[in-house]
């Protein structure tokens, strides 16, 4: 199957209206698996979709997370990055490359001194250098 039909499925199985946009920046983010930021994908979509504007990036990321399609995380920038993956993992931030890498993780949601805290989110980043980096 193609991605942009596996990305319009995928909006219609949590019932989100599959308009050729949306389609479009799920699909991108089944393509970009760095962790992009709203920014990002706005330009590199709007290469091929000039009709494609910033808040439309914007609304639809929103309703994206409103649905769990994706999770958000920041990894230490200013910016709001998308990550496709809703199940807990952590991230390795490499400090050279800047290259996002995902491992997996298990959420636990007990923590000592946070008794009867309701955690809602947790992210955990590690930094350093990877593997191809260090090669070079
Ligand atoms: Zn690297
Ligand atoms: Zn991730």
């Amino acid at each position: 199957m193609e991605l942009f039909e596996k990305a319009m499925k995928r909006l219609q199985d949590v019932d989100i209206k599959p308009s050729y946009q949306r389609v479009k920046v799920l699909e991108y983010l089944m393509r970009d698996q760095n962790h992009p930021t709203a920014d990002e994908i706005y330009q590199n979509l709007h290469k091929e979709t000039p009709t494609l504007s910033k808040a439309t990036v914007y609304n639809t990321l929103r309703l994206f997370e409103e649905r769990k399609l994706v999770s958000t995380m920041s990894a230490d920038r200013v910016e709001t990055r998308y990550d496709l993956l809703t199940e807990g993992h952590g991230h390795f931030v490499c400090t050279k490359c800047e290259t996002i890498f995902n491992f997996p993780y298990t959420f636990k949601n007990e923590y000592e001194d946070l008794d009867g805290f309701d955690i809602a989110s947790e992210e955990i980043v590690l930094k350093g250098i990877c593997k191809d980096c260090q090669k070079k």
